[in-house]
């Protein structure tokens, strides 16, 4: 039986990648982790910042670790878990700290996938498979910083259920390659759908969109700076609607909840 506070902090392993480090007191640090098999959690790390800590170095920002951690995956008495093994598998932020448009989308990768998680310990194995992977990608470098991330954010869009309609029509479902594009329409619109104000992107946008989606890196490598920036631009405009209107409900669920 479980004794003192009631409950046995239970050790378990995962691997994670690391989106966010946050200081705590005078030598430990919050760690935020998108584990493989848990979910998002935050977990305590206890004096990591002493200059003989064992794994300090290896709890920084989009790193991919293999850690064990104490606290039960159920979270059952204590919302924070912490930190008793860090095992490195690979360090990505390293290679970013010398250079900033990478550091800058690797930073938008975490932020997305944190933001894409609102509830803790709820397992999305695919967003972590697509959050290491866009990091490993962004570390290797073979493609441009800014394409690593659109394709991230669209994927992820997906695994939400709102990526952007774009072989079909956004409202009628109309197959084919549209040439409107309606952020609060969800994507794509054919002519008898699209509504006042819809954008008219150039059809290699649209075309550069679908390949990032679909991971055709020959026809994203290949794509002019004019289409990637108003790719990016439809991407963001999309990702922002939709985490705004995820974000304004939210709060007000809370609300009704405690009145
Ligand atoms: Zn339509």
């Amino acid at each position: 039986m479980p004794t003192g506070s009631g409950y046995r902090r239970q050790l378990y392993r995962d691997d994670a990648v690391v989106l966010r480090v946050q200081k705590l007191g005078e030598s430990d640090r919050i760690i935020t982790l998108l584990t493989r098999r848990n979910g998002r959690l935050r977990a305590v790390a206890r004096g990591v910042r002493r200059t003989n800590s064992r794994f300090g170095a290896r709890l920084e920002p989009f790193g991919h670790i293999d850690l064990q951690l104490a606290g039960s995956p159920e979270g059952v008495g204590s919302s924070l878990h912490s930190v008793s093994q860090v095992e490195a598998v690979a360090l990505y932020g390293k290679q970013f700290l010398t250079d900033y448009p990478r550091y800058t989308a690797a930073s938008a990768i975490a932020e997305t996938a944190e933001r894409l998680t609102p509830v803790e310990r709820e397992p999305s194995l695919r967003l972590f498979q697509l959050t290491l992977g866009a990091l490993k990608a962004l570390a290797a470098g073979e493609h441009a910083g800014p394409l690593v991330l659109d394709a991230y954010l669209l994927r992820a869009m997906s695994t939400a259920g709102w990526a952007p309609a774009i072989a079909e029509c956004a409202v009628c479902g109309t197959p084919g390659r549209h040439a409107a594009f309606s952020v609060p329409a969800g994507g794509a619109v054919c002519p008898d759908c699209r509504p006042p104000g819809a954008a008219h992107p150039s059809p290699a946008t649209l075309g550069l969109m679908s390949a990032l989606t679909s991971g055709d890196w020959q026809v994203a490598d290949a794509s002019e700076p004019p289409i990637r920036r108003e790719c990016s631009g439809l991407v963001a405009a999309h990702l922002q609607w939709h985490m705004e209107r995820a974000l304004r409900s939210l709060p007000l669920v809370d609300r009704r909840e405690s009145s």
